[in-house]
């Protein structure tokens, strides 16, 4: 463990804010293992003071780098990458012991960030701009992108490291400057990626506050970063409270956001699907990081006429399924990320008893010395249950009949949320309803694969309750940076747009 913490360049105590000085004289915080309780090791937060310090550097850097030239920013995202490769096993291990997820998933997670350097790589030489045909002679009309400015990213416990690198490879080729506040659960994480970030960029000679840091609470640091008009874009990863607080105060300034919360992924199964794709599906996403993703799968829409058969394969799996300590290969399920995560769990499962749900296994704490470690449930529910419509971030599965395609998309829509969703069946005509107008409502809807471990290469985000922002890949760059639109006129004489005629 401390070999992995000193490759990173975490210290036993670190300061908790970066802008080319690691700064932080605020309240001390030990981070403590879900996986066996153990302290890793302490950050200090930033005082409001050295929050406006940071900003004002973070600010200041973007009017030298958005005169970089976008491919050149892009060598630079190169270099990070690389950089990344050569800490992937590393940063995978310390995220796994600060937020508990398996080794195999934070290996996954750390992929992704290369993954979406390189996308931003060739993005940085594709930020293209339209050209329009003008209405009127000799004119022509034009679109160009610019940077935008300060982009602040908040992010959640979840994925720690995944979702700054989306924003962060393709808001530095976009020209703008980051400002990052980590969930106060994965300080270190952030810590370890900042210096990555720093290295890089003091290699490149360019000022390391482009890529900088301010770690503490979210009701102070993050309202700070809510309210101030220097944060040009707010990109913001988390649940739907706290989304809609951050999106009014970003709102009531007129600042751009992004907002990526809390989902409530279902899967329909169809009688015409492949039984062991459904079941291998279902399974990863209820359990792949204890049930902690915002795509994780919460509800299965099973057909009345396989839903007997499917609740007793899926619970056989579910009765093997190897829990412990998640940096070991054979485990697939480690801890929650905390205590108060296990507490919400068993209250949650309570409330689905009280009103009307069968708990079919699961939802016992293990008694594991300093671990946050519960099996995971299932719970067969009338399709009415309260309970369901609300985000419970643990691995509890509702299963529930449908008899009708119709009825099953109905069901799915039935939620505020619309993160992820998937139906697996074999029927086309099935599929393409799923797909269609008429079908699911979300951001993410797939075809025979489940609704957890979405590729960089699509924009990520979902509809309703869950905010609407996109990030990552395809065209959601275009968030990040300004839209200008010009009419050059190369007649030689006035005229104006819609026939207005004009005597002088
Ligand atoms: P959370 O809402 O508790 O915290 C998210 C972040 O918000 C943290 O960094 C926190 O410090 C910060 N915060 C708290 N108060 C704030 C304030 N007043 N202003 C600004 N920031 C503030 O969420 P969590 O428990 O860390 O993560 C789980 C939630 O995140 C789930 O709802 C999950 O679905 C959602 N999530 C969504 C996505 C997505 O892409 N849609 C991805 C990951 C997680």
């Amino acid at each position: 463990m401390q070999e992995i913490l000193k490759a990173l360049g975490i210290a036993d105590v670190n300061p908790g804010g970066f802008s080319g000085t690691w700064t932080g004289s605020g309240k001390a915080q030990t981070v403590v293992s879900p996986i066996h309780g153990e302290a890793l090791a302490s950050v200090t937060n930033v005082t409001p003071q050295e929050f406006d310090a940071i900003l004002t550097k973070c600010h200041h850097a973007f009017a030298s780098w958005k005169l970089v030239p976008a491919p050149k920013r892009g060598e630079v995202v190169k270099a990070i990458g690389d950089e990344l490769r050569r800490n992937k096993a590393a940063l995978a291990e310390l995220v796994t012991l600060e937020m508990g997820k398996t080794l195999r998933e934070g290996l996954g997670e750390v992929q992704e960030m290369i993954d979406i350097c390189d996308f931003a790589v060739g993005l940085s030489r594709q930020l293209y701009g339209l050209t329009m045909p003008s209405e009127r002679r000799m004119h022509r009309l034009q679109e160009q992108w610019h940077p935008l400015g300060v982009v602040g990213v908040i992010t959640a416990f979840n994925f720690p490291v995944a979702v700054w690198s989306w924003n962060t490879a393709i808001a530095l080729v976009c020209g703008d400057t980051v400002l990052w506040k980590p969930s106060s659960k994965t300080p270190l994480t952030a810590i370890a990626c900042t210096k990555i970030a720093e290295k890089v960029l003091r290699a490149f000679g360019y000022d390391p506050a482009i890529c900088s840091l301010a770690i503490g609470k979210g009701s102070d640091i993050g309202d700070l970063i809510n309210t101030d008009p220097r944060v040009a874009l707010l990109s913001y990863t988390g649940s739907v409270p706290g989304g809609r607080h951050v999106g009014r105060l970003v709102q009531e300034r007129f600042g751009k956001h992004i907002l990526e919360l809390g989902g409530n992924g279902a899967v329909i199964v169809s009688e015409k699907g492949d039984l062991d794709i459904a079941l291998g599906s279902v399974y990863f996403g209820a359990i792949g990081t204890s049930g902690q993703r915002c795509t994780s799968t919460r509800r299965v829409i099973v057909h009345s006429s396989i839903h007997a058969t499917f609740l007793e394969r899926l619970t056989a799996l579910y009765a093997k399924t190897p829990i412990g300590d998640p940096r070991k290969n054979e485990i697939l399920m480690g801890p929650l990320v905390d205590t108060g995560a296990v507490d919400t769990m068993l209250a949650a499962i309570q409330t689905i008893k009280d009103q009307g749900g069968r708990i079919v296994c699961g939802g016992e704490r293990l008694p594991v010395a300093g671990g946050c470690y519960i099996t995971p449930c299932i719970a067969s529910v009338p399709k009415d249950l309260p309970m369901m419509q609300e985000e419970t971030f643990a691995p509890v599965l509702y299963v529930l009949p449908y008899d009708t395609i119709e009825e099953a998309i109905a069901l799915q829509n039935g939620v505020p949320q619309g993160l992820s969703s998937a139906i697996i069946t074999n029927d086309q005509r099935e599929s393409e309803l799923f797909l269609s107008a008429a079908g699911s409502d979300c951001g993410i809807a797939n075809v025979n694969t489940g609704t957890s471990g979405a590729e960089i290469g699509g924009a990520f985000g979902g509809e309703k309750e869950t905010g609407g922002g996109r990030e990552s890949g395809s065209d959601a760059w275009k968030a990040y940076m300004r839209r200008q639109t010009s009419a050059i006129n190369f007649s030689g004489r006035v005229e104006l747009a819609q026939g207005i005629t004009l005597e002088l």
